[in-house]
């Protein structure tokens, strides 16, 4: 069986068609300009690539059925007929505390989503357009939502509640929620797998290392704490997000430049991380060539970076009282090499030892610490519309 995964913004649609037990990707693309003029792309192996083509799309749907029109294709597509798309599996940005886990899509899932709206004003409003763009487009096609908070949901009070008046957590919501929850539970799924290990068994810290960076504690399998917060903007230093910071900075500044909260939160998000610092660039590529060249600022932002990385391994050892296991992924953590180095120099008291050889090495499935090494290091390429492909075929198959 064949899952379409979908991931749907509010202009804007990935797609890919996989097969979640093999885990082959049979055709990928991306819906540009939905609303506005439409382009379409598309790529299978073996099959002509077609790159940002016209074609209208007034809405959605129409987003959905130049998808499905194109992975049936005679010529070019992959699939002989829509039945072998088995389900649909949702990426879902927001679940707040109703889902601990992916759900098949019904009424009562859809109006939960939507409540979810205030914690995520940007994001849920698109997914739940794709999803219903795809209920009409494909009828009776069971559908999944597949949430970014869920796997976090297993988190103890403790790890997501904040240290602010309780109302505001009961009335208001106001709770660590985390984020990339697909991408750590597909990671740690993995690293239990290549260590011959029960997820139950092990003690893992996953770095989602990318534009957007989250940490997360997994022990016996489940999350225990992660460094986003009630928003992705909290945590480690990002592309252009700050990460965590003091409050008081904000009345600060806000008081002497006369900045609005909407100006500052914009500058938190789109104009700090490591391109604030470095004043180069959000893209770890460019640090790392200006660096070399003698740059200071971009130099002490790859630091600044890495020590932030740094600090939340040793809390979330702290935390789960020791670590097996530490995972690179996404974007940084797993091209850079340089990054990976020195988040994990001076953790070798902890027992982790880094192999600079076996370190040389980028996007695949690998071992990266000394043989002996207490603690291993792992990179693990993410992948989660895999993960959601997965997810999907559990619960239709249930
Ligand atoms: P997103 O959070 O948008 O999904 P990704 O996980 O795709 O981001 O990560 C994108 C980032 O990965 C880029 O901005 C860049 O900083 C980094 N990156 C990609 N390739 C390399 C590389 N070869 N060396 C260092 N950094 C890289």
């Amino acid at each position: 069986m064949n899952i379409l995964v979908i991931n749907a913004g509010s202009s804007s649609l990935k797609y890919q068609l996989l097969d979640p037990i093999s885990g082959v990707l049979l055709a990928k693309g991306l819906c540009e300009r939905i609303g506005i003029d439409g382009k379409f792309t598309y790529k299978a192996d073996g099959k002509q690539t077609l790159d940002a083509v016209d074609i209208p799309m007034p809405t959605h749907s129409e987003a959905i059925q130049a998808v499905l029109d194109a992975l049936v294709d005679k010529d070019n597509g992959v699939i002989a007929s829509m039945s072998e798309i088995g389900a649909v599996g949702h990426r879902v940005v927001h679940g707040g505390e109703a889902f601990n886990k992916s759900v098949l899509i019904d009424g009562e899932v859809l109006k939960a989503i939507e409540d979810c709206i205030p914690l995520a004003p940007l994001h849920n409003p698109a997914n739940l357009t794709g999803i219903r763009a795809c209920q009409k487009v494909m009828p009776g096609v069971p559908m999944a939502a597949v949430f970014d908070t869920a796997f976090h949901q297993t988190m103890p009070p403790q790890a997501y509640m904040y240290a602010l008046p309780y109302a505001w957590y009961e009335n208001d919501k106001v709770r660590r929620y985390g984020f990339h929850g697909t991408s750590h539970k597909y990671v740690a799924g993995r690293a239990a797998a290549m260590l011959n290990k029960k997820p139950e068994e092990l003690k893992i810290i996953s770095c989602h290392l990318g534009n957007g960076s989250s940490i997360t504690a997994v022990e016996g399998g489940k999350s225990v704490d992660t460094s986003m917060g009630f928003t992705p903007l909290a945590g480690v230093p990002m592309g252009t997000r700050s990460g965590d910071l003091d409050a008081g900075i904000l009345q600060y500044v806000m008081n002497k430049y006369g900045m609005s909260i909407d100006e500052i939160l914009s500058t938190l998000n789109k104009k700090s991380g490591v391109e604030g610092l470095s004043c180069v660039s959000s893209d770890f590529r460019d640090l790392e060539s200006a660096a070399e060249k003698g740059n200071q600022k971009a130099a002490l932002a790859q630091e600044k970076f890495a020590y932030e990385v740094k600090k939340y391994v040793g809390a979330y050892a702290a935390a789960m009282g020791g670590v097996d296991a530490l995972v690179f992924t996404a974007g940084v953590g797993e091209n850079d090499k340089a990054v990976r180095a020195m988040v994990c120099q001076g953790l070798e008291y902890m027992g982790v030892k880094l192999d600079p050889a076996a370190n040389d090495v980028r996007g695949k499935e690998t071992v990266l610490s000394a043989a002996g090494s207490k603690v291993k290091v792992l990179l693990i390429p993410t992948n989660e519309e895999l993960m959601i492909a997965m997810d999907t075929a559990e619960l239709v198959k249930q």
